[in-house]
């Protein structure tokens, strides 16, 4: 039987060492602030919204939200984001996706000034992440690392096969877990053998967008399998990518769904906020974050 890698856990504990170090700034006068703008009306993203100002709350940051109507047009979205950039008060900026079709999201994503960048989406902070300098990182696979490091998996030297290369999710992890010393493989829909490929990995991360797709005849016994996906279900229950109840009883370690990756993303938002407010008052030692072989800080 899998051990669970418990994402409530340690997405909470990451929460408090982040509330933690934003009351010692709020003893210098420091207090981050998060602006998110929403644009137009879709259901699942006013939620996503109201919990990142939750935990905001949470955290001791200040939080701004601009909640712009459907029909606002893009060159009304970007001088939005112009204000905000040039607000000295703001320290982080995140526009919820997805857009109004009428927008395209590279241009918004393009505006965003990069020190204020707090989702890692930005062509910056991406090339920064590649070639190892100090700078946002996409939340979500930052979330996946964090669920690896604080289960106790050692990543250096081991397989690792990638289900996806979205910008958000695949390509970010395949390059932090080759930061990792991991051994990479990127798989997408036009990956031949995909089975295969996948029983070779001792940690298979599972980003495919397909409800239940991979079951226990994709995994290696004793393999960590790290579910990035969400679905709803019919009757409103969760699942993810990997159909849980085939591949646990030949997995190591494996995150639920939910519980597992899901409350990562959030948590590693906060994080992002507070070392974005960190840099901009020269308070970050880079060394911390940037990625030096051999002198990360445990955790980071
Ligand atoms: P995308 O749809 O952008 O990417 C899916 C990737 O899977 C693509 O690279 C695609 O390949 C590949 N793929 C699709 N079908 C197959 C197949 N049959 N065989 C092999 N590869 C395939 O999804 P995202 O990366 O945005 O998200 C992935 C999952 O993670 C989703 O379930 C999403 O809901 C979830 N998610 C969860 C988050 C969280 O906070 N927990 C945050 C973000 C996403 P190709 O490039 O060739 O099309």
């Amino acid at each position: 039987m899998a051990e669970l890698i418990d994402g409530k856990a340690i997405s909470q504990a990451i929460k408090d060492e982040v509330r933690n170090e934003s009351a010692e700034l709020e003893k210098k006068g420091i207090r981050p602030c998060l602006a998110v703008i929403l644009c137009g009306n879709d259901p699942a993203s006013t939620v996503y919204v109201s919990n990142k100002k939750k935990a905001c709350e949470y955290c001791g940051f200040d939080s701004v939200s601009l909640e712009l109507p459907e029909e606002t047009t893009q060159e009304e979205l970007l001088s939005k984001i112009r204000e905000l950039n040039d607000d000295k008060k703001v320290n982080s900026i995140l526009v919820q996706l997805p857009l109004p079709s009428h927008i395209d999201e590279n241009a918004v994503i393009a505006a965003i000034a990069p020190e204020k960048d707090v989702d890692g989406f930005h062509a910056v902070s991406v090339g920064n992440l590649l070639i190892g300098r100090p700078g946002f990182v996409s939340c979500t696979p930052a979330g996946v690392i964090q669920l690896l490091k604080r289960s106790g998996v050692e990543m250096a030297g081991k397989e690792c096969v990638v289900i996806g290369r979205s910008n958000i999710v695949g390509k970010p992890m395949a390059v932090l877990m080759l930061r990792e010393n991991a051994t990479v493989t990127v798989c997408h829909s036009k990956t031949k053998d995909l089975r295969e490929v996948c029983k070779r990995a001792d940690i298979l991360i599972v980003a495919v967008g397909k409800p239940k797709m991979i079951d226990a005849s994709y995994v290696k016994e004793g393999a960590v399998v790290i579910d990035v996906g969400i679905h709803r279900l019919e009757g409103k229950k969760l699942c993810g990518d990997v159909d849980f109840e085939s591949v646990e009883p030949v997995a190591s370690k494996i995150t639920p769904v939910p519980g597992g990756v899901g409350p990562m993303t959030i948590a590693m938002l906060m994080k992002n906020c507070l070392e974005g407010c960190m840099r901009q008052n020269g308070l970050l030692n880079e060394s911390d974050t940037a990625y030096i072989p051999g002198m990360r800080q445990e955790h980071r």
